[in-house]
């Protein structure tokens, strides 16, 4: 229920502008962003890859419907990947895109707008030597972002995929994907869905979880692990293990901030360990999903809410 609530709240834009004018608010942010400026994600993820840790970086925003702010979001871009070349980093370091921060819920030109945007940061990617990963946002836009994807792997094959376990649909997703050179991040999923379309008891998403896990391993492509579970991290291994893939032909990936021992712990035992940072102005929906997922900092943002009156 609580979990519900707060994902709906993710959506409402009364309570993101309270919430972003709360000084309370930006403490709890910095746990999960490191800033809101490029220089700050930049500098996040060099200290991450001197770690030995790789990162993804994903500039803030979401559910644009406007035409200029999708601009500015692909402009964000290419500032970010120019500056991780700069900095040397583009190497270790790949960008997570959401289409709806691009244009995808733009009536009438949406999809086609997002897909030529998403272009345009695929191509500077490359340029700079690095990647795109196609973040997955709810299930009524799943279709159109698997269609961009199917769209920039003609010219940009490595662009990765993303799945969310607890979608029925998920498991058959992840055979299509299963194919060389196909980049596939499996993680649980983040937003509020029906019940016709997502499970809803959390056993049922881990155990759909393991099945699109064993889909992925078996196959072709390259599993991009994204959770901080930890026995689905044992079973990931394991399932690495029998399916005699070496580290450095899956990886692992898990939020920044969240579990940073158990990241470094990968790394040092050989894994290949990739951090999501994400960084700007536009937090509110990421934090409330965060929230969403760990009620115990919901009680600190709350109490510290009610200690500031
Ligand atoms: C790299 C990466 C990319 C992602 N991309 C997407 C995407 O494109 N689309 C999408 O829908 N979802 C995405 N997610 C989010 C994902 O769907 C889950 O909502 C999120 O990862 C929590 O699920 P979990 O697998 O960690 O398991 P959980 O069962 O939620 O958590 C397992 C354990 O991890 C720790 N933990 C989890 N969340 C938190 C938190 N917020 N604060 C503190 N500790 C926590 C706790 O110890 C918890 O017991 C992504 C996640 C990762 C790691």
């Amino acid at each position: 229920m609580l979990r519900q609530a707060l994902l709906l709240l993710a959506r409402s834009q009364q309570v993101k502008e309270v919430v972003t004018r709360i000084p309370v608010s930006h403490a709890l942010v910095n746990r999960y962003v490191p800033g809101e400026e490029t220089a700050l994600a930049v500098e996040a993820s060099r200290v991450l890859i001197e770690d030995g840790l790789l990162v993804t970086l994903d500039f803030l925003g979401e559910d644009t419907n406007d035409e200029a702010h999708a601009e500015a979001t692909v402009t964000a871009y290419l500032e970010l990947l120019e500056g991780l070349s700069h900095a040397g980093l583009a190497r270790s370091s790949e960008v997570s895109v959401k289409l709806s921060a691009i244009g995808q819920a733009l009536p009438d030109v949406g999809p086609k707008l997002a897909t030529e945007n998403a272009r345009r940061i695929c191509r500077a990617a490359r340029n700079t030597g690095t990647t795109v990963t196609l973040d997955m946002e709810d299930h009524t836009t799943t279709d159109a972002t698997l269609a961009t994807l199917h769209e920039l792997r003609k010219d940009f094959p490595e662009t990765g995929a993303v799945v969310q376990a607890y979608l029925h649909r998920t498991e058959q997703d992840c055979r299509a994907l299963a194919h060389e050179g196909s980049r596939v991040r499996l993680c649980k999923g983040a937003y509020n869905e029906p019940e016709d379309v997502a499970y809803q008891d959390r056993h049922d998403v881990d155990k759909s979880y393991v099945r699109c896990l064993k889909v992925l391993m078996a196959g072709d492509g390259y599993p991009m692990v994204a959770t901080h579970d930890p026995r689905l991290i044992k079973i990931a291994s394991a399932l690495a293990t029998r399916y005699g893939r070496m580290p450095g032909t899956y990886e692992f990936q898990m939020l920044y901030g969240i579990r940073g021992e158990e990241q470094k712990r990968l790394a040092e035992a050989g894994e290949q360990v990739r951090v999501y940072v994400p960084y700007g102005e536009e937090w509110f929906g990421y934090l409330m999903r965060r929230l969403a997922e760990r009620p115990q900092n919901l009680t600190f943002f709350l109490r510290s809410l009610i200690s500031q009156k």
